[in-house]
């Protein structure tokens, strides 16, 4: 369920402070703590899973309720109507530095139409 040496399964756990947007038994949304934009959340499962390459039939039911519950933590954002980029970096060539599944929400700004 949790990986004792993972930095955002200690943020679930509360060993490490967050400030939190949104959180349910699933979920939790919170701000980054090095925000690229005026609106910039990390959204996590509460279940330890390492990247997207680590996504299966077994653990996916979390993924689903991630994206069931993004148009409620962009209504608490306030970026509802004036729109979102979601970004999920897999592994090294992506930059991922945290190893556990996460989606950036980003908005705030006008990111525009190039994704890099
Ligand atoms: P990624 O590069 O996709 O793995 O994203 C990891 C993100 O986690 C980065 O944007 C970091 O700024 C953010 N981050 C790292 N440590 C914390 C923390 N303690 N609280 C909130 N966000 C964090
Ligand atoms: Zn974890």
């Amino acid at each position: 369920m949790y990986d004792e040496n993972c930095l955002f399964c200690k943020i679930i756990k509360g060993e490490i402070p967050s400030t939190k947007v949104y959180e349910d038994e699933n979920v939790l949304a919170f701000k980054d703590i090095n925000p690229v934009a005026p609106v910039h959340v990390i959204i996590i499962p509460k279940i330890h899973i390492s990247s997207a390459n680590e996504v299966n039939s077994e653990n996916s039911e979390c993924i689903k309720i991630i994206f069931e519950k993004i148009p409620e933590i962009a209504k608490i954002c306030g970026v509802s109507d004036s729109g979102y980029r979601l970004v999920n970096n897999c592994g090294e060539d992506a930059g991922q530095t945290v190893k556990h599944f996460h989606i950036h929400m980003i908005g705030g700004i006008k990111v525009g139409e190039k994704l890099l």
